[in-house]
């Protein structure tokens, strides 16, 4: 080895200016969102302030250039965001989360400067967007999707039922997929920017969940909605695209969701373990509670190096598809084993409302399911290693 050689960082290594922001993000969720988790999560809903301090702390334009309001920071800071949230509520992060890694990610790489000089200043100070793509009868083959757009004079009718839409009850922009041609398959795919009050556009069902349940999930209902021409995304015919682009980097925001649920119910694995008495002393001196503890551990660090590595790698516009892949893959893995082994080591305390681990062990199962399936993100490392 060249002593001369400057040292490259560790994997895992934050720059100063990226440990503060965690750490202040971090700070804040143990101050202002942690009191509320357990109501939230009781009642299904975030109060409107809490999500104005999201907005005035940042977090909801974190890649919006400054010239627009925004932070004017990395995709790796949204990743780290999300993870510190989610050590907290991974219901607030994954807020957090639709806003960065989907909504203002595809207007950046794929909106026209018109579209996004009207609207990314909205979303970075206070416009909730959400991103519309599954519907009942196409989830895991999203392009076969049945809602279509039909041209107008000047402009787009759109006509179908969007189903599963995180944020959409508070949501005042939406990205919505729908077919030009049905006939075409993918290719006929196209995004557009709609708004809360256009014409045809409703809110519908709103879902009650497992887990994550202060994030609201509702069906999104358009009945000869008119969209304005320039409010489409990208191209026609191209949405497919910019779906697939910003999904895979949306999955990386969803690896960090569930490496910070994973990290927050070791904290209070530790916690619990290192006060509770049993047979004379602490339960985390028994060895096996030890070593369960140190698995757990070392899972999470692993996972958290994935996560980190593809984002990294997205951030320096290299190939991660495969690594977004797996990071979701595994993390979400984590995520479920960690929780379920903190609702273990503190026993029946472990099984109660009154305690915080329930809620993310019931939170950790969203890990497996959207923005791509495990068995989703098997298939897409699968043809990546057997090309
Ligand atoms: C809380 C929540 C929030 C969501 N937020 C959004 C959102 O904001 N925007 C949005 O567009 N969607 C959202 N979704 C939808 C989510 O992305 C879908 O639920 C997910 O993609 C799975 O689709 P599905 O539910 O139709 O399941 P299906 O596709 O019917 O899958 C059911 C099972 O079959 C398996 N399967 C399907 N196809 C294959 C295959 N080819 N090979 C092997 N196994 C297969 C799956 O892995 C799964 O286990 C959300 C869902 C939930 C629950």
């Amino acid at each position: 080895m060249n002593p001369t050689e400057p040292s490259r960082p560790a994997l895992g290594t934050l720059s100063e200016d990226e440990r503060l922001f965690r750490d202040s993000v971090h700070a804040f969720a143990d101050r202002d969102i942690r009191p509320l988790v357990r109501e939230m999560d009781e009642q299904a809903t975030i109060p409107r302030a809490l999500l104005d301090k999201l907005f005035a702390l940042g977090l909801m334009g974190i890649e919006i250039p400054e010239a627009d309001g925004g932070s004017g920071a990395s995709f790796f800071h949204a990743v780290l965001a999300v993870e510190a949230l989610s050590t907290v509520d991974p219901a607030i992060a994954v807020v957090v989360d639709v806003q960065n890694t989907l909504v203002v990610n595809a207007l950046l790489r794929h909106g026209a400067s018109d579209l996004q000089r009207r609207y990314l200043p909205k979303l970075a100070s206070s416009t909730i967007g959400a991103y519309a793509l599954s519907e009942a009868g196409s989830g895991s083959d999203a392009f076969a999707m049945a809602t279509r757009a039909t041209a107008t004079g000047d402009g787009w009718t759109l006509s179908g039922r969007k189903l599963w839409i995180t944020n959409s009850h508070e949501a005042d922009v939406f990205i919505v997929f729908a077919t030009v041609d049905r006939t075409a398959g993918y290719h006929g795919v196209t995004a557009f920017l709609v708004e809360r009050g256009f014409p045809g556009f409703a809110i519908g069902r709103k879902e009650d969940k497992l887990g994550i349940r202060a994030s609201s999930t509702c069906e999104l209902l358009f009945d000869d909605c008119h969209v304005p021409g320039a409010n489409i995304v990208g191209e026609v015919g191209k949405g497919y695209k910019l779906a697939i682009e910003t999904l895979n980097e949306g999955r990386i925001g969803i690896g960090a969701q569930m490496v910070g649920l994973a990290q927050g119910a070791l904290d209070h694995a530790m916690t619990y373990t290192k006060a509770r008495h049993q047979f004379g002393k602490p339960i985390a001196e028994f060895q096996a509670v030890q070593h369960q503890l140190a698995r757990a551990a070392t899972d999470i660090h692993a996972a958290r190096l994935t996560v980190y590595e593809a984002a990294r790698l997205r951030d320096t516009e290299r190939p991660f598809l495969t690594e977004a892949a797996m990071c979701k893959l595994f993390a979400s893995e984590v995520a479920e084993r960690v929780a379920s082994l903190a609702v273990n080591l503190l026993g029946g305390n472990g099984f109660v409302k009154e305690y915080p681990v329930e809620k993310l062990f019931r939170d950790a199962k969203i890990g497996q399911i959207y923005e791509g399936t495990s068995n989703l993100q098997l298939q897409t490392i699968a043809k990546q290693i057997l090309r």
